[in-house]
């Protein structure tokens, strides 16, 4: 890494940088408005004070949500579930430590652990029995239906945990307001609105400081490209997980918060038209950002208050009207957009570069690879024997291939033939309906696609898959990172693949801006930077010109130094230039092997491939 910025680290600028690089612009309008809310906390009116913390609550309510959805695109519909889990939590507990603590913290800490195991519990379910997405958001809702159901038919007296009954309908009374241990001194409207925005400050920034981490950046990729991130050696399940419990926590804290707050809890927090505010809020103040989901419950609260509260009739109307204003015109949310709008009108507000940029490094240092850094060896793949049925498809009819360490190896075939169905066996994105694949020595046909990457195996996909809103940088980092854990490696390696495609110039540029070549070729930078030990490339020059199919050429010579390189591909010339042995698809099973001379000369190779109405062999 360079040592300049070490040498400058005495002075002011780097300093300043580094402020500006941790905390962009919202991060010191955010802390502005949370100084100025507690000011103000200590001096408004008491009703006042009272309505406010309540809209913080919610806040937290939603950041919790913007969090689970709008970080890691997980659609919990049930939000509300793990609020009220916790409102229940610190109404029971209040009730029955109060008398003796003198103090309701321990309360608001159990809502918060009792939220979080539930929200373990369930997202447990849910994402390790692989649920599609759209299933996530039924689950989380019909949990949240379940408790509505369960807690209202809770009337009978014999429904009680200690001294707190249940109550049914009407739910827990005598909840105590939120007592700091001391004093046992009950904290007033303006205290409770100032420890309110406290907390939701600090959980804020505690979400600011996680998300900053390669966590964070991991997210962000599951959240725009699953099937990308489990083929870069993450596990997903494990990610989603912590993302969900985490969310739960906090919706667990601000249903606590909102018990101490109406000293009441009832069963309405699970009700559908509370869960579906859930969404509003934060698509209305911002899906992606933090503080947008205190903007947007602000906003849409102040507007239901003006109209005369949840009671009057016209509110779901004009709240319908809002949510589909916002999504037309708005569709980032409020703050984003004035964000935006402010960084075009003062530019000395512009963010700087959040990433550990690339230091625009050429030429690789010491080390076996071409994109810096120590390199695994290669390693043979064997298939033996592969069958994969989908329902009467027979997409692979007993595929066996072994394909030694290092080198090249080409394979072709007309479409249909079972070609990309075989890459997919061998990474680990469909398991085969029967056979057995190796890596190397190892068995891994039962391996996941994350374990299998992990273990050195990357794959381009036929139909390109990256991450279209994440900078090139971070495209080729996630690779970088997932297989070597490491964050200044990491670093090094994706500034390495970026030099190493030419790409260096447009490290910051969204990989969805880069032209059709570019991102073929990022895709193949970001297997690089994966460090693999076996590579599959299909169809890696899909679309490009002659001039960038050349420079895929270059680079697959480049891979093949350190890794086996397998290549699926139907532009003949580009096969002839690798050079390479040639094995040739047809029905799910190979149908013969040589080079590409042989092949050309084969009568019944040229019958398979005009047969299909194909003449790319004849080109
Ligand atoms: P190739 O890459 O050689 O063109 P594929 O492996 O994509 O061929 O497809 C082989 C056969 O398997 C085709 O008949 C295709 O329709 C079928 N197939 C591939 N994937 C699926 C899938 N996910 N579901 C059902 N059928 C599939
Ligand atoms: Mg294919």
């Amino acid at each position: 890494m360079s040592t300049n910025n070490r040498s400058l680290s005495g002075s002011v600028a780097p300093i300043w940088h580094r402020l500006r690089k941790h905390f962009p612009v919202e991060i010191p309008g955010a802390a502005a408005v949370t100084l100025a809310g507690a000011v103000l906390a200590t001096t408004v009116a008491p009703f006042r004070a009272l309505d406010w913390s309540l809209w913080v609550i919610y806040g937290l309510l939603a950041l919790s949500f913007t969090f689970v959805w709008g970080r890691a695109g997980i659609f919990s519909f049930g939000q509300t579930a793990f609020f009220g889990i916790g409102a229940y939590a610190y109404g029971v507990l209040g009730i029955d430590l109060f008398p003796q603590t003198g103090e309701t913290t321990t309360a608001l800490a159990a809502a918060v652990v009792i939220a979080a195991v539930v929200a373990a519990t369930l997202g447990y379910f849910i994402f390790y029995g692989n649920v599609g997405d759209v299933y996530v958001s039924i689950i989380t809702l019909a949990f949240t239906l379940v408790l509505l159901t369960f807690m209202s038919s809770t009337a009978d007296p014999s429904y009680h945990i200690g001294q707190a009954l249940l109550g049914g309908y009407n739910g827990i009374v005598g909840v105590p307001p939120l007592m700091l241990p001391g004093g046992g001194q009950m904290v007033s409207p303006n205290g409770l609105l100032f420890t309110c925005i406290a907390v939701a400050a600090l959980v804020g920034f505690g979400i600011h400081l996680l998300l900053r981490r390669p966590f964070g950046r991991i997210l962000a990729g599951l959240r725009e490209n699953e099937l990308r991130t489990e083929l870069l050696g993450y596990d997903v399940r494990r990610y989603k997980l912590v993302a969900f419990t985490v969310g739960g926590a906090i919706a667990g804290l601000a249903g606590g918060l909102f018990a101490a707050w109406g000293t009441s809890i009832n069963p309405s927090v699970f009700s559908l038209p509370q869960a579906a505010l859930v969404p509003i809020w934060v698509l209305v103040g911002g899906r992606r950002s933090l503080f947008g989901a205190f903007v947007g419950v602000a906003i849409v609260q102040g507007v239901s208050d003006a109209l005369g509260g949840g009671g009057g009739s016209a509110t779901p109307i004009v709240l319908g009207t809002l949510l589909i204003a916002v999504v037309l015109l708005l569709p980032e949310g409020v703050l984003p957009t004035l964000s935006e709008l402010a960084r075009r009108f003062l530019p000395a507000l512009g963010r700087t570069s959040v990433d550990a940029g690339p230091a625009g490094r050429t030429g690789s240092p010491a080390g076996d690879s071409v994109i810096g850094g120590e390199s695994r060896k290669a390693a043979s793949i064997t298939a033996v024997d592969v069958h994969k049925r989908f329902g009467g498809v027979a997409a692979l009819a007993g595929a066996s291939l072994e394909v030694a360490p290092n080198g090249v190896h080409c394979l072709i075939g007309p479409n249909g033939a079972g070609k990309s169905t075989f890459f997919n066996m061998l990474s680990g994105r469909y398991r085969p309906t029967s056979g057995t694949v190796l890596l190397g020595d190892e068995q891994i046909t039962l391996r996941r696609p994350d374990e299998r990457a992990r273990r050195g195996i990357g794959i381009k996909l036929q139909v390109p898959s990256l991450y279209g809103e994440l900078t090139a940088f971070e495209n080729v980092w996630l690779a970088a990172y997932g297989a070597k854990r490491d964050i200044a490696e990491a670093d090094v390696r994706a500034q390495g693949a970026l030099a190493w495609l030419h790409l260096s110039e447009k490290a910051h540029r969204p990989a969805g801006e880069l032209s059709h070549g570019e991102r073929q070729w990022l895709e193949i930078g970001m297997v690089m930077a994966s460090d693999p030990k076996v590579v599959l490339l299909d169809e890696p020059t899909a679309g490009m010109t002659r001039e960038e199919t050349m420079r895929v050429v270059e680079l697959i010579h480049d891979l093949a130094r350190t890794a086996t390189v397998i290549v699926v591909e139907h532009d003949m010339e580009f096969v002839r230039q690798l050079g390479a042995p040639v094995t040739m698809f047809h029905e799910g099973r190979i149908f013969t092997s040589g080079s590409i001379e042989q092949l050309r000369a084969d009568e019944r190779v040229l019958d398979i491939y005009l047969g299909r109405g194909t003449s790319h062999v004849g080109s």
